[in-house]
């Protein structure tokens, strides 16, 4: 059995240092792709660098959509230190 160490879970909305819009979910990061006015459409922050297919949808703070398969795990040092318990 493997346990998640992550909660199961309601999407972190963060700003990076840059000033770019993450969403922080199940450990993983997700970089806006693209935005109209319907939804957002976020993909994995490792798309380009490991060719990471996950992505989700949002209606504001909502997830509309969601295919959280990835070809990496978690980055868990980053999410701890955004989600300090
Ligand atoms: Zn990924």
């Amino acid at each position: 059995m493997v346990i998640n160490p992550f909660p199961a879970d309601r999407p972190r909305f963060l700003v990076s240092q840059r000033g770019t819009k993450i969403l922080a979910i199940s450990g993983y990061k997700f970089c806006v792709h693209y935005k109209n006015k319907m939804k957002t459409r976020w993909i994995c922050s490792t798309h380009n660098s490991k060719g990471c297919k996950a992505m989700l949808f949002t209606f504001g703070n909502e997830i509309l959509k969601i295919k959280n398969v990835h070809t990496h795990p978690p980055d868990a040092m980053q999410y701890k230190t955004h989600y300090s318990a």
